[in-house]
């Protein structure tokens, strides 16, 4: 490579414009640059249109880009998300009675002398506070229908975690403007043929009115038709069907019942007989989908669960099945050729996993695509990284399944050792005499840390066994600080403003 670095992207999805504004940004692009970005995608087959719940990262993601928090809050009907609100998934509802728990975004507080967890372990089981209460005053904050900041704290800026729900074709517009104001050339047209070199580049994508298009880079953001990866490379993908069973989900959008209601801050999670359903709010609707395992029932039975969840009739909404193979592919760069979003992998909806892996595949291109460099080291390299952050989501995702005292045979499925990921059992092994901590996991290829862990494991009742007293010496610390976090809570639920107001408030610029 030299000279002008040519970068072609296809597809116009959340992966392809994140990707194209974000690179348009990291590399500096300009009329006079060294680097151009062409992006192609076609009206014609347009995007998936789900994804709107997503992960903290985004912040910083959007921050980068130079987009306004009111601009992104105003334009894609975003709210803000504090967590995940798990409920059904330890015990099918009995009657009134219901289990439910809350993975939140905000890392537990520590003890001078470490983590708090032990200590919560050591308290009584019958009395003590939920985990996520006892060390965190999010899931408080969030349970008390009130927002993350207020709207004097500054862009992405506030005293608790948070990511967003939003529109996925709202956002998918805004990158589109971000991305070609700071210099991408966009082309709407369709790939007819993908030509591959005899040493096994690309080179060139057929468009059917604009020719041949050649790049040093070609990133395919086709979504699940992968035409480059894929279709034209032949890279299959390594499904993951064994250890999560999820494979289909039947979508609506609804209008909320009244105009200004009050607005949940965390996406729901119900579970039901054969895999779950999402709820998520955003400013002027909300989005559900029932994800289901098509080994366990069939899509009557997923659209039957869906309406039930509504309490409405098949036909009052209009639905929309999507399919999906659990997986992803063993090399995601192959020569000039990488993919990022759906043409890479998916995993399942769960826990918003699709676009932290499109940030995170996207920055590490924007670092190791070297300007006259080989391309075949970064390849391995990013190959590796990425195979292992799949892997690691994977397990971190099949714990919220393996753990359920359910007794539908997608749950017993889910609890059957023989389909957990090999490392599952190990940790699982261990945390039984001690909680997660951060020795467990290689940071770097990790979007999970140790704490997301124990909101999961203490949520659906892990047993842990509780430490000694004198194992866990700083007793009256701990005390004085769960005190704390409680009185915290209590001040933040009073001081936070309603959710709905927040995103009023900031969106109106007052
Ligand atoms: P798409 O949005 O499908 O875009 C593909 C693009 O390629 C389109 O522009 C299309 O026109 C173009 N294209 C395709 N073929 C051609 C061709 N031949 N020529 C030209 N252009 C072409 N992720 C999350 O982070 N959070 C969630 O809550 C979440 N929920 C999900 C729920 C479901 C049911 C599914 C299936 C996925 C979910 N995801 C979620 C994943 C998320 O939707 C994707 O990661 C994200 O939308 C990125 O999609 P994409 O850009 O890869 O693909």
């Amino acid at each position: 490579m030299s000279g002008t670095r040519r970068i072609l992207i296809v597809g116009g999805g959340t992966a392809g414009w994140l990707a194209a504004a974000y690179l348009a940004k990291a590399l500096a692009v300009s009329p006079r640059g060294a680097t151009e970005i062409t992006l192609l995608e076609s009206p014609d087959i347009g995007i998936v249109g789900v994804g709107e719940g997503t992960f903290p990262t985004i912040r910083a993601t959007l921050k980068f880009l130079g987009i306004d928090e009111r601009e992104f809050l105003r334009e894609t009907s975003a709210t803000f998300k504090q967590g995940i609100r798990f409920a059904d998934w330890l015990h099918a509802p009995d009657g009134d009675t219901r289990h439910v728990y809350v993975h939140p975004f905000e890392a537990p507080f520590q003890t001078d002398v470490g983590s708090l967890a032990p200590y919560w372990l050591a308290q009584e089981p019958r009395t003590r506070a939920p985990f996520a209460e006892a060390v965190t005053i999010q899931s408080r904050v969030a349970d008390a229908g009130r927002g993350p900041k207020s709207a004097m704290d500054g862009n992405f800026a506030g005293p608790l975690a948070y990511a967003y729900h939003f529109d996925a074709v709202k956002l998918a517009a805004l990158l589109s403007r971000h991305a070609m104001g700071a210099g991408v050339t966009h082309i709407a047209d369709v790939v007819t043929r993908v030509d591959i070199a005899p040493d096994g580049m690309i080179a060139g994508v057929a468009t059917r009115d604009h020719g041949t298009l050649q790049a040093d880079l070609y990133i395919d953001c086709t979504g699940f038709r992968a035409e480059l990866i894929g279709r034209a490379l032949g890279e299959p993908v390594k499904s993951v069907r064994n250890h999560l069973f999820t494979d289909r989900a039947i979508t609506a959008k609804l209008p909320y019942p009244r105009a200004r209601g009050p607005l949940a801050s965390y996406t729901l999670a119900t579970a039901h007989e054969a895999g779950w359903i999402w709820d998520i709010g955003l400013a002027d609707a909300h989005g559900v989908g029932c994800v289901y395992s098509s080994a366990h029932i069939d899509e009557a039975r997923a659209s039957d669960i869906l309406h039930a969840y509504l309490g409405m009739q098949p036909g009052d909404v209009p639905t929309r099945t999507l399919s999906f193979e659990p997986g992803y592919r063993d090399r995601q760069w192959i020569g000039n050729c990488v993919a990022l979003g759906l043409a890479g992998g998916f995993l399942e909806p769960l826990e918003a996993t699709g676009i932290v892996m499109i940030e995170a595949g996207v920055a590490m291109i924007a670092e190791m695509f070297t300007h006259d460099g080989p391309v075949a080291a970064p390849a391995r390299r990013f190959n590796a990284l990425m195979r292992a952050r799949y892997d690691n989501v994977g397990t971190f995702l099949k714990l919220h399944y393996c753990l359920s005292r359910r007794r539908e045979p997608f749950w017993r499925d889910n609890a059957d050792p023989g389909t957990w990921p090999e490392p599952l059992a190990d940790l699982l092994e261990q945390w039984r005499y001690r909680p997660p901590g951060r020795f467990d996991f290689t940071l770097d290829t990790e979007t999970f840390a140790f704490f997301n862990y124990q909101y999961i494991l203490y949520g659906m009742d892990f047993g842990t066994t509780a430490p000694r007293l004198n194992h866990v010496p700083h007793g009256e610390d701990a005390d004085r600080q769960f005190a704390r976090i409680r009185g915290f809570g209590e001040r933040a639920t009073l001081e936070l403003p309603p959710h709905r107001d927040l995103i009023e408030q900031i969106r109106g610029g007052h």
